[in-house]
């Protein structure tokens, strides 16, 4: 890409988390000149408990991420290798293995801190990145050379591209005058981090209720992260309890295969939502990640598809003229759509299969029992969940 001469920056990046820091690595590591602009402080480093927040790292991610030279920290990684998925009668089951599915493992768990600390990391040894932090954008315009960004610090930046990476509740996406169209599943996941007797193993389970899933997503050690979906009143009610009878709560509903719990680490809920973008790119502008899409969380696929568009953005980036370019940011926006829709459509017909009514919820059955009898069904969507062209041949 050739270098612009009268711009700040070749790239702004509005929005410093996971997907818009990945993006921000990626393009510096290539040499492109970009500004981070972020609202909060730079993350600061974990240790000793683990953070509530933790999320999946599938094949591409991890490679994403791997591409811009962040190196993650191994102990606080847990691979995982399966994934059981059942109904909590017992009526429908199918697990998943990694090496039937033709890969050494599904991914990563990981905090979302940690991975946004292992890339800030990662941006301070990259000469080509200025990190504006402790502020957001006031406005912006466009001409047909370069898009102009007024910060609420008084600073105003000029760059080719303006990429919106700023979560659900973008300001980009408004200052662009982009809408969104919303769906509210009447859901909370409440997320409780535990420590067990056993040992995690490298299995991710999740177990579908009438009134939503419950999930065991592994943590390195005697740990794990445990996702409970439910309605409002539920939720609620759960999270008045004190440790003792949240304790009892979850081994009532949780499967045996748990064990018994020594220690509630921490616990918070969170609303489910799905949202997506009426458009992904503007004059001189993209969105990725949340501020593009928000997807039901019980695949764990929010922040891979978001990192997923990160890397076909830099990608188109780093091989084309001017990142800025109307046509590549079309292609950019039609592969991305393409795909985001999908995993929306995917994750909403789990969610209406598996906590409908009784008819659809016999569905669900009858899917996982077939799923379960066609190994090459399961590779190819296990394939395609890691982000993998399932039709490629090998
Ligand atoms: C319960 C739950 C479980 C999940 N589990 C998984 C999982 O296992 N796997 C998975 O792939 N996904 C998962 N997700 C989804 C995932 O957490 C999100 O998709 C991901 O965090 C989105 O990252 P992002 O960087 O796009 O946005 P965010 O994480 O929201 O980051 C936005 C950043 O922009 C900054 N910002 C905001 N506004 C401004 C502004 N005006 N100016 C400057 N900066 C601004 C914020 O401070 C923040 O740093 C889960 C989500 C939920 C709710």
């Amino acid at each position: 890409m050739q270098r612009a001469k009268q711009q700040d920056h070749d790239v702004v990046i509005v929005g410093g988390g996971m997907v818009g820091a990945a993006l921000a690595a990626r393009l510096s590591h290539a040499g492109i000149s970009v500004g981070l602009v972020e609202r909060g402080s730079p993350p600061t480093p974990l240790s000793g408990d683990y953070d509530l927040r933790i999320s999946s790292l599938n094949a591409r991610s991890l490679a994403f991420v791997k591409a811009s030279g962040t190196t993650l920290p191994e102990e606080r990684c847990c691979p995982f290798r399966h994934i059981d998925v059942a109904n909590q009668d017992g009526s429908g089951h199918s697990l998943f293995s990694a090496q039937d599915s033709g890969m050494d493992d599904f991914g990563i768990f990981i905090e979302n801190r940690t991975l946004q600390y292992a890339l800030w990391q990662r941006l301070e040894h990259l000469p080509s990145v200025t990190c504006y932090t402790h502020c957001a954008p006031l406005s912006t315009i466009s001409s047909s050379t370069a898009r102009i960004l007024e910060l609420d610090n008084g600073k105003t930046l000029s760059t080719r591209l303006i990429v919106g990476a700023d979560g659900a509740r973008s300001t980009l996406r408004e200052l662009a005058g982009i809408s969104v169209s919303s769906y509210d599943y009447h859901q909370r996941a409440m997320i409780i981090n535990v420590e067990t007797e056993l040992p995690q193993q490298d299995i991710s389970w999740q177990y579908f209720t009438p009134t939503g899933p419950i999930a065991m997503l592994p943590l390195p050690g005697q740990r794990a992260s445990l996702v409970w979906y439910d309605s409002h009143e539920a939720t609620h009610a759960r999270e008045a309890l004190d440790d003792e009878a949240l304790m009892s709560a979850i081994e009532s509903t949780y499967p045996k295969r748990l064990g018994k719990l020594t220690r509630i680490v921490a616990r918070a809920s969170f609303p489910v939502k799905r949202q997506h973008a009426k458009r992904y790119i503007g004059k001189r502008l993209a969105l990725i990640g949340d501020a593009a899409h928000v997807v039901h969380p019980l695949a764990g696929q929010g922040l891979n598809i978001g990192l997923h568009d990160a890397d076909t953005l830099a990608e188109l980036i780093i091989n084309g003229s001017d990142p800025g370019d109307k046509v590549m940011l079309h292609r950019f926006e039609c592969q991305r759509r393409l795909a985001n829709q999908a995993m929306i459509a995917a994750t909403d017909s789990f969610h209406h299969l598996f906590t409908g009514a009784k008819p659809l919820r016999q569905l669900g059955d009858l899917s996982l029992h077939l799923t379960e009898r066609l190994p090459f069904a399961k590779r190819m969507m296990m394939q395609q969940a890691n982000g993998l062209n399932p039709f490629k041949m090998r």
